[in-house]
């Protein structure tokens, strides 16, 4: 592929985690100069039924608004389940595995089709462990003679959350594996707990204040 599009932009494969994350990116890059081809590889999105939602969603943008060619690459879910899911809790381990397999196939499709540069929307999470991502495609990209284009675009997330909002994007409550399914379920219990706790306590405070401070003095 030339170095320059018929835009006269860089062409520049670019991993999509799903359509929301790909808005900030998709349109910071193209302001930097490069015109990027959404690359498609997830296979740790789980249920299946899930994953086919977020592409369709993706796809549904990248036609109708965005104007971005998307690539489908391989849904490798026995090669996840192996190298990946061993990993289970241990959150660190387990995403810079997951990292590794969908940068890895992201990259040597990029090598296939001649692009030299190569990104990932996973940059705009602050969900994501940004230092592991960043250390996968610049390791990945590297081995196969590509570019990495990792900026810290993470302070665009708000802005991509009030996009997908207004373009009446769907938008997952976890991250992609069965493993985050269940830690953002717990996150949510644990929150709403906390938030009844508080409320518990305000109310109780509200009852003494009401009491008044002398009758707050027993046994004396
Ligand atoms: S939390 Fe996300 S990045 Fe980490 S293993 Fe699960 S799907 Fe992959």
């Amino acid at each position: 592929m030339d170095e320059r599009s018929a835009s006269g932009r860089t062409p520049l494969l670019l991993h999509a985690c799903c359509g929301p994350c790909s808005l900030e990116p998709v349109r910071l890059l193209r302001e930097e100069g490069f015109e990027p081809t959404i690359c498609w590889v997830n296979p740790n999105i789980q249920p299946v039924a899930e994953h086919d939602l977020r592409l369709r969603v993706l796809r549904d943008w990248a036609a109708r608004v965005a104007h971005v060619d998307v690539i489908v690459g391989a849904d490798d879910r026995d090669g996840w389940e192996r190298l990946v899911a061993p990993a289970a809790f241990d959150r660190g381990r387990r995403c810079r595995a997951c990292y590794a397999l969908r940068l890895a196939e992201t990259c040597r499709i990029a090598r296939a089709r001649g692009f030299s540069h190569v990104s990932t929307t996973l940059a705009v999470s602050p969900y994501q462990l940004f230092d592991a991502c960043e250390d996968a495609l610049v390791t990945l990209a590297r081995a196969q003679g590509l570019h990495a284009v990792w900026r810290d675009v993470r302070d665009r997330y708000p802005d991509a959350v009030r996009g997908a909002r207004e373009l009446g994007m769907y938008r997952q409550s976890y991250c992609g594996c069965r493993f985050s399914a269940a830690e953002a379920a717990r996150e949510r219990h644990e929150a709403r707990d906390a938030r009844r706790a508080a409320k518990a306590a305000a109310r109780a405070g509200r009852v003494l204040t009401e009491a008044g401070p002398s009758r707050l003095v027993t046994g004396t």
